[in-house]
Formats: structure tokens, C-alpha cells, sequence
């Protein structure tokens, strides 16, 4: 998936569920695009839970203080790598392992993600009255 739509649809969540605000909606907007911006090769360690869990258990453990700001980075992350799930091609979400979560619902940069997509404005502009 494209980062637009990452943002676009990470943003209408956000919105109509999650409620970040503030430096936390901004560290939730990072969480939507960093899998993707720290990676070479695409869909490899940057969306493996194996690199995102460890630390939000540590910090939920150990660290409260960090932990309220890596929640919402966190859900970012998830966020993203929940929406990859939905491509041809999936994601290994447990990366370098083979298993992969694979919905074949779109092929990123195509019409079907574009589809996507508009379906999503629709749903969050029916959420946010835009019909009445
Ligand atoms: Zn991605």
C-alpha cells in the first residue's frame, strides 16, 4: 500500500476510533509510514511484529513513562502492517520466518488500492455525517 493511503486511512481510524492527539497522533502518523521508510527491501524486517513487540512489552514492563509514547507508534506500526496484510503479496509478519498473512484483497499502486481507498473516504465521510 501506498503512504498515502497508509496516512489517509491511519488518519480516518484515528478519527473515528482511536482518538490520538497532539505529540501522540503524531507519533501514531510516524507508526503509519515507518515500517515502510526504514526498510531497502520491501516488507521484510520493518514489518515483522518480532521487531516491534519486544520493545512495547519492555516499555509496558519497565519502562511506563516510554511506554505512553511508544503505544501510539506502536498502533501506527500495526495499523500499517494490519493494511499490508490486505495486498496480493502480504506480509511475513514474523519476519525472517516464512509465514505470511496474505488477504489478497488489492495490488498496492492499482486500481483495487485505489478502490480501497475511496471506500474509505466514504465510510469516514458517512461516519462524520457527510450524507446527512
Ligand atoms: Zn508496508
Amino acid at each position: 500500500m501506498t503512504w498515502i493511503s497508509h496516512i489517509l486511512i491511519g488518519f480516518f481510524l484515528n478519527d473515528l476510533l482511536l482518538k490520538f492527539s497532539g505529540v501522540c497522533m503524531g507519533l501514531y502518523l510516524v507508526g503509519l509510514v515507518l515500517p515502510d521508510v526504514m526498510e531497502y527491501n520491501h516488507r521484510t524486517i520493518g514489518h515483522s511484529l518480532l521487531l516491534w513487540l519486544p520493545p512495547f512489552v519492555v516499555t509496558y514492563l519497565v519502562f511506563r513513562d516510554v511506554f505512553n509514547y511508544y503505544l501510539p507508534l506502536f498502533v501506527g506500526v500495526v495499523v500499517h502492517i494490519f493494511l499490508d496484510c490486505f495486498s496480493k503479496s502480504g506480509v511475513r509478519i514474523f519476519y525472517p520466518s516464512d509465514f505470511r498473512v496474505r488477504f489478497g484483497l488489492y495490488k498496492t499502486y492499482s486500481w483495487s488500492e485505489w478502490l480501497i481507498l475511496g471506500i474509505s473516504v466514504v465510510i469516514y465521510w458517512y461516519f462524520k455525517g457527510g450524507f446527512v
